[in-house]
């Protein structure tokens, strides 16, 4: 097959070298420059690794990223610790493969790199603004230049030129929430932040993540608030830390801290209809450009490189000449449940984390603190996400 691929993000990388180690041609078109640098942490979980360990990937990923020993759950008012939640090497026995956190970058930089030594070739500064297809092709097209395909992947992220165009109905809907993103130099905020460790501190209506990546010399974070006012949804948008002072400054743990941010993002959190179908013919939609999910679990990176391969065993295995697209079919039908279940897992965590009456608030952190005592029940209550997907904590390469 000769298979076009828009975006080169965490999703279009890995569906790029996965089909070309199954033999087929790929071409990558990426609107960015080869040089910009976007994002900041990003977390991929056992279920991932163990997709990516295939590809040999994993020691890669492993070089570069914090390896979390647990989560820290904290009340952001008041400081207490509510309970810990194992990661580490108790997952990694659990899960048959680790947790990583690293930054977006990174991960990229890696995927690229081995899509390079594949000889695939990537078009960057090449933003694709329309497609079109018939039966037995689909064309993508650039401002000049247009290109034929046995089939197209749309891997071009939240804000997909490729599901409008092959969805045009599917209108997002603001969830009232934003997310404040920014990376602090280490060494200028307190040790707390330091460790080998998820902080996830709770509070009325929001709440806040931290985590140390590249090698501990940054500490990401991610602040999300329930708020009124619509934003909209672009990684790129910068604004004034007076922003989160404002938000955030009754979060005792981050007295001093706000001072060190030298550049804060805010990105507005949006929910899409959620299609049965993740193609029109010969024109395939994956990861958040398919189905974006809410970063309360973790989970975006992490379901783009489950769709990926998941579409590249059923191209691999159910392809059919007298009936070429049946093979997206079977792919939609095994995606659609698991992910299904993951954006309502991350929607229930949105509520939770962000409980604002005082009953059910105490209710939720004191059976936090009980599940604390028995941490193998913690870890299984989303032991279905991370032991399962298209390669299983039982799969023995
Ligand atoms: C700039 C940026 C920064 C991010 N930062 C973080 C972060 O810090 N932490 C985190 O958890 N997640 C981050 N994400 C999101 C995260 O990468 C995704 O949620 C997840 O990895 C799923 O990957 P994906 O491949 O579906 O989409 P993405 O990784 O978002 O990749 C989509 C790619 O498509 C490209 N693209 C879009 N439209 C076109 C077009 N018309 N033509 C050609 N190319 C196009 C984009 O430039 C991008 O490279 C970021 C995404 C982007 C785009």
């Amino acid at each position: 097959m000769n298979i076009g691929i828009v975006g080169a993000g965490v999703g279009g990388l890995s569906s790029a070298l996965m089909l070309k180690k199954l033999g087929h041609k790929v071409t990558i078109f990426e609107k960015q420059s080869k040089l910009i640098s976007s994002g900041v942490g990003i977390q991929l979980s056992s279920n991932a690794i163990r997709i990516l360990r295939l590809f040999d990937l994993e020691e890669n990923i492993a070089s570069v990223a914090n390896f979390p020993l647990m989560v820290d759950c904290i009340n952001g008012h008041n400081g207490k610790k509510i309970t810990s939640i194992p990661l580490g090497k108790i997952a990694e026995k659990k899960f048959n493969a680790g947790f990583y956190q690293l930054h977006r970058n990174d991960l990229i930089s890696i995927l690229k790199n081995k899509v390079e030594d594949f000889g695939i070739k990537i078009n960057y500064e090449s933003p694709v603004n329309n497609l079109t297809q018939n039966s037995s092709n689909a064309k993508i097209q650039l401002l000049n230049q247009n290109y034929n395909y046995d089939f197209v992947i749309g891997a071009d992220g939240v804000n997909s030129l490729v599901r409008k165009k092959i969805f045009p109905n599917h209108k997002p809907r603001f969830l009232k929430q934003v997310a404040f993103r920014t990376l602090i130099p280490s060494k200028k905020i307190p040790d707390i932040f330091l460790q080998d460790k998820t902080l996830l501190f709770l509070g009325n209506g929001k709440h806040a993540v931290s985590y140390p990546i590249k090698d501990k010399a940054f500490i990401n974070f991610v602040f999300c608030i329930n708020t009124e006012n619509f934003y909209e949804q672009d990684w790129t948008r910068k604004v004034p830390t007076s922003e989160l002072i404002k938000n955030f400054s009754d979060f005792i743990a981050f007295e001093g801290v706000f001072e060190k941010v030298s550049s804060l993002k805010k990105w507005g959190l949006f929910e899409y209809p959620f299609n049965k179908s993740w193609y029109k013919n010969r024109i395939i939609l994956l990861g958040d450009a398919c189905h974006p999910i809410l970063p309360y679990l973790a989970q975006g990176a992490s379901q783009a490189i489950e769709d990926s391969y998941v579409l590249c065993q059923s191209l691999k295995y159910n392809f059919d000449e007298l009936h070429p697209t049946k093979f997206l079919k079977i792919y939609t039908n095994k995606r659609y449940l698991r992910v299904k279940k993951i954006k309502q897992a991350s929607k229930n965590n949105a509520i939770l984390y962000h409980l604002k009456n005082p009953l059910l608030k105490f209710v939720f952190h004191f059976s936090l603190k009980i599940v604390g005592y028995f941490p193998n029940f913690i870890l299984q209550r989303f032991s279905w996400i991370y032991s399962g997907g298209p390669v299983t904590s039982k799969f023995k390469s």
